[in-house]
C-alpha cells in the first residue's frame, strides 16, 4: 500500500516571519494526521530556517530545484550536496515554470534528477503538459517524452527512489483543477507505462497530482486509485488550507 504523500512548493514566496508562523502552524496541525507523508519545498534561503524548525516534526522539506553539476564554476546555482548539507529529503525537479522560464529541458531535468539521486536525495520529477498540448490530444506523448528522458538516461529502476507529480501546466495556479476522472487517467498512464518495465516499481512509484488543489478538491482527487497525493502551490501558503489537504490524504 502506497503512503500519501503531500508536499507544498512555496515558489518564491515567503519572510523568516511569514515561514515560521506557517511552520508553527502546519507543525502544531499535523500532530494529529496520521497515515500519509508531509513535505515543504521552501526557497533555497529559507532551508536552513526549515531544517530548525522542522527537525525532528514529522515534517520533511526539500528544495525548488538544484544544478545537474557537482560543484564549480556555476554562479548562482546550488549543487545537491549543499541541500544535503540542510537537511533536505525532496527536491523537485522539472517543475513547469523552470521548463518554462529556465530552459530545465528533458535532458537537463534528466541530469538534475541523476544529481539528486546520487546525492541521497529524493527527486520529485514533475511532468505534465500544456493546454495547447491537450487540446492537440498529445498529454500521453508529452508525458511519455518526459519520463523517458529519465527512464532512457537512468533506467526504470531509478523511479524505486524518486516520487513522479503529474502537474498539467494549465492546471498549475489558474484554479482549474483537472477533474479527479481527468487526473486518474494519466496517472493511470503513468503507472502503466512504468509497469510495461517493472510492475514492482510501478506499483511502488509514489505519483502525485498538482494543478491548484485546494482543501475542497483534495479529498476527491485522492480518492482516485493512482493518486496519490498531491504536489500543492498556492494552498501551501495557507496553514489552514494545506492542513485540510494534508488530513485528506491520510489512509
Ligand atoms: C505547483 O506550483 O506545483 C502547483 C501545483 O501550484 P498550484 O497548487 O498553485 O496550482
Amino acid at each position: 500500500m502506497r503512503e500519501k504523500l503531500v508536499a507544498g512548493n512555496w515558489k518564491m514566496h515567503g519572510s523568516l516571519a511569514q515561514n515560521k508562523a506557517l511552520l508553527e502552524a502546519v507543525s502544531a496541525g499535523m500532530a494529529g494526521v496520521k497515515g500519509m507523508k508531509c513535505a515543504v519545498c521552501v526557497p533555497a534561503p529559507y532551508l536552513s530556517q526549515a531544517q530548525s524548525l522542522l527537525q525532528g516534526s514529522a515534517i520533511a522539506w526539500g528544495a525548488q530545484n538544484l544544478s545537474q553539476h557537482e560543484k564549480g564554476a556555476f554562479t548562482g546555482e546550488i549543487s545537491a550536496a549543499m541541500l544535503l548539507d540542510f537537511g533536505c529529503k525532496y527536491v523537485l525537479v522539472g517543475h513547469s515554470e523552470r521548463r518554462a522560464m529556465y530552459g530545465d529541458d528533458d535532458v537537463t531535468v534528466a541530469m538534475k534528477f541523476e544529481a539528486a539521486q546520487k546525492a541521497g536525495l529524493t527527486p520529485i520529477l514533475c511532468v505534465g503538459e500544456t493546454l495547447e498540448e491537450r487540446e492537440s490530444g498529445i498529454t500521453e506523448a508529452v508525458v511519455e517524452r518526459q519520463l523517458d528522458a529519465v527512464t532512457g538516461r537512468l533506467g526504470v529502476a531509478a523511479l524505486s527512489k524518486a516520487i513522479v507529480a503529474y502537474e498539467p501546466v494549465w492546471a498549475i495556479g489558474t484554479g482549474k483543477t483537472a477533474s479527479p476522472e481527468q487526473a486518474q487517467a494519466v496517472h493511470a498512464f503513468i503507472r502503466g507505462k512504468i509497469a510495461v518495465q517493472s510492475k514492482e516499481i510501478a506499483d511502488g512509484l509514489v505519483i502525485q497530482y498538482g494543478g491548484s488543489v485546494k482543501g475542497a478538491n483534495a479529498a476527491e482527487l485522492f480518492s482516485m486509485p493512482d493518486i496519490d497525493g498531491g504536489l500543492i502551490g498556492g494552498a501551501a501558503l495557507d496553514a489552514q488550507e494545506f492542513l485540510a489537504i494534508c488530513r485528506a490524504a491520510q489512509r
